[in-house]
């Protein structure tokens, strides 16, 4: 896999160009020809999508105009071949303007562009690189900063403090970096991003073998991002950070850290950055029994490979995101397989969504690499901008149970339409069609799989509620017991319990998990008032439902934090602390926003509520405010002493 790839010479005949593009979305691809052409006339106006039909597969474009775009772009890309494949300059800032408003089918406002041209990152540019040195600001200073994690986030906030000149180590418990990506072997584990977005900025590639690519390519991604970016060098393996202790008299921080071999160590920090992710530790369900069952067992984060589950009687728990994915791929190896479901998802239908990149558009990205970056875009435009205001709640909507708007009733009646097309029995219709409005928990992704799986003669799906797990299987509660040979908890994770089980103790000895009593909060999920120093990544309230990739807050995030230690070097302080106010004043805006929207006003369960009924994981305002909140932190914002 290739990052940032330049474009292979275009050879290939008229005929052979045009049957290419056969596949390609018109709006990107007008978009990236305009661009490696320099020939903005490709951006006819009569092709623009159409602003209010973005949801829909072609944008509100008929098939003629399909046609129309891909002759023009095949017709371009010919005369660039005949004219010996010499890319335009990059577009100057007018023309990038016409670019992605085309793509938008109509007026961007000015505040987007930067972030936008940030997302392109057109010509392989990295525009969220720190813009500083240390040695140019604070060559003597002491600082150096402990990552907790390799995973997705520990990298990009490791390379950015790298890029800056500032020393950091990375702690990683695991033998590789990826975390997610690492972790999770279940057979079936991808993506629902399409990877184009799933991707960092400053690393995009065409190379994905798939829209919405495996576990094993992510793996591979994130490793190739390590190594290229000179990350891997500074991550210590194998070695699990036990606690974070602040010491009052020098004000840096303590890192305790045990080895795989259960060597201890203790090392000094300027600051902390926790990355240890919202979905890294296993939740398994509060059953009665568990610890009875006679059979195997594992979460499917912790799959056991090497049991064969041929001709086993294999139970699921649960039917999350996760879930979805494996349990058809069970379905194929297990004698007979039984789902026990507590809340039904609802699907949001992807044809493609296992299917490999057609060769058409393998070819274009191996020769148009910018259509990978104005996808990225495409991607991010229609789900951000599209689906965010389809899970804001009208308080005057009925009946809220059912769906929170007139918005979210049109999506719920193309979901329940869809559902009803999959699923003709009546009896197991009623079982998979959830009750509650869509959009208040993660959708899944389908390509007609579910049903597939559920109508098999040999799958089970159960929605009476379990009373206990015995020794020989799963009890539901009207007294019918199952019996299985395995069973796998596809339960998801301890998502509110954020930097558990680590022991973070702030100035004072003030312990972080007694002072958040289960109620983890920071402000813009990044700092936490009296815990100087101490920063976080995938933090609380910076999780999406539907609504964008995790990797754009983490870049944003890792921006923060650079510019953080930006302040505390430029000025010669020592450490800034969170003022309470600014802390607590963004916490209400945040759950005034969270409940008014589908995840926060339903009732229905969901990782994204913490046990105390609080939503602590999601983001419910656009990306351009987190983009435009995390530049940089303000000053007055924080105690710098
Ligand atoms: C199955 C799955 C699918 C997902 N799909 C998507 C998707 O389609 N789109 C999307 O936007 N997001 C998705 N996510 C969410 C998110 O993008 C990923 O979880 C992503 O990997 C988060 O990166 P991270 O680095 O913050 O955390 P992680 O990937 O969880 O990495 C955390 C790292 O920290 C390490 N660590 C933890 N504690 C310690 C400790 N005490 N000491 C040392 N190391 C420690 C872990 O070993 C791990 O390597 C998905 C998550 C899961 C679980």
């Amino acid at each position: 896999m290739r990052l940032n790839p330049a474009g292979e010479a275009i050879t290939d005949d008229d005929g052979a160009i045009r049957a290419a593009l056969e596949q390609a979305q018109p709006a990107p691809l007008l978009a990236a020809v305009a661009q490696v052409t320099g020939d903005v006339s490709l951006l006819r106006h009569d092709l623009r999508p159409d602003p209010n039909r973005m949801l829909e597969p072609d944008a509100g474009l008929d098939p003629e105009q399909m046609r129309e775009a891909r002759d023009l772009a095949a017709a371009a890309l010919a005369r660039f071949r005949d004219a010996g494949n010499v890319r335009a300059p990059l577009p100057a800032a007018g023309e990038l303007r016409t670019m992605v408003e085309f793509l938008a089918g109509g007026p961007v406002a000015d505040d987007y562009l930067p972030l936008l041209r940030e997302e392109l990152a057109l010509g392989g540019a990295d525009l969220r690189a720190p813009t500083w040195h240390k040695d140019e600001i604070a060559p003597d200073a002491p600082f150096a900063v402990a990552v907790i994690g390799a995973g997705m986030s520990g990298l990009v906030v490791a390379l950015r403090l790298l890029q800056a000149g500032v020393a950091c180590t990375v702690f990683e418990k695991n033998t590789d970096v990826g975390g997610t990506w690492y972790e999770n072997t279940y057979p079936g584990c991808r993506v629902d991003i399409a990877n184009t977005f799933y991707s960092y900025s400053f690393a995009q590639t065409g190379d994905w073998p798939q829209h919405y690519s495996s576990q094993e390519v992510l793996l591979e991604y994130f490793r190739r991002c390590a190594d290229e970016f000179g990350v891997r060098d500074h991550v210590r393996f194998g070695t699990e950070v036990v606690a974070a202790e602040f010491d009052d008299e020098r004000r840096t921080w303590v890192v305790r850290t045990r080895a795989a071999d259960g060597t201890e160590t203790a090392e000094e920090f300027q600051a902390v950055v926790s990355a240890v992710g919202q979905l890294n530790r296993p939740k398994y369900p509060d059953i009665p029994g568990r610890e009875r069952f006679a059979g195997a067992s594992f979460h499917s984060a912790r799959w056991d490979h090497d049991l064969d589950l041929t001709g086993l009687r294999v139970g699921v728990i649960g039917t999350g995101a996760s879930a979805a994915q494996f349990i058809p791929v069970v379905a194929e190896q297990a004698a007979e397989l039984v789902v026990f479901q507590r809340t039904p998802p609802w699907l949001i239908p992807t044809p493609d969504y296992q299917q490999d990149l057609p060769d058409g558009l393998r070819w274009l990205m191996r020769h148009v690499p910018e259509y990978a970056r104005w996808d990225r875009l495409w991607v991010f435009w229609r789900t951000h901008e599209g689906l965010l205001p389809m899970a804001v709640v009208d308080p005057e909507w009925q009946p809220q149970d059912r769906s929170v708007s007139a918005a979210n009733d049109l999506v719920r009646e193309l979901f329940a339409a869809y559902l009803h097309l999959e699923f003709s029995d009546p009896e197991l219709l009623a079982k998979v069609l959830p009750t509650y409005p869509p959009i208040a928990k993660r959708v899944v992704r389908d390509d007609g799989v579910w049903a597939r799986t559920l109508t098999r003669d040999d799958v089970e799906l159960v929605t009476d509620a379990i009373a206990e797990i015995t020794e020989r299987g799963v009890r539901t509660c009207d007294g019918t017991e199952r019996e299985l040979d395995v069973l796998i908890y596809g339960t998801g994770f301890e998502a509110s319990k954020f930097l558990t089980p680590m022991h973070v103790v702030g100035p004072g000895a003030v312990d972080l998990h007694e002072r958040w009593g289960g109620d983890a909060r920071a402000y813009l999920g990044i700092t936490v008032p009296g815990f100087p120093n101490l920063f976080m990544m995938y933090g609380p309230n910076t999780n999406i439902v539907i609504n964008g990739s995790i990797i754009f807050f983490s870049e944003c995030e890792a921006r923060f934090i650079v510019e953080s230690v930006r302040l505390l070097l430029e000025d010669h302080h020592a450490t800034m602390d969170c003022r309470p106010e600014v802390h607590d004043a963004f916490n209400e805006r945040v759950d005034a926003a969270n409940r008014a929207m589908a995840w926060g006003a339903s009732e229905v369960n969901s990782w994204y509520k913490n046990e105390l009924g609080r939503v602590a994981q999601n983001w419910p305002f656009s990306l351009l405010e987190y983009w435009q909140q995390t530049r940089s932190p303000d000053p007055a914002d924080y105690v710098l002493q």
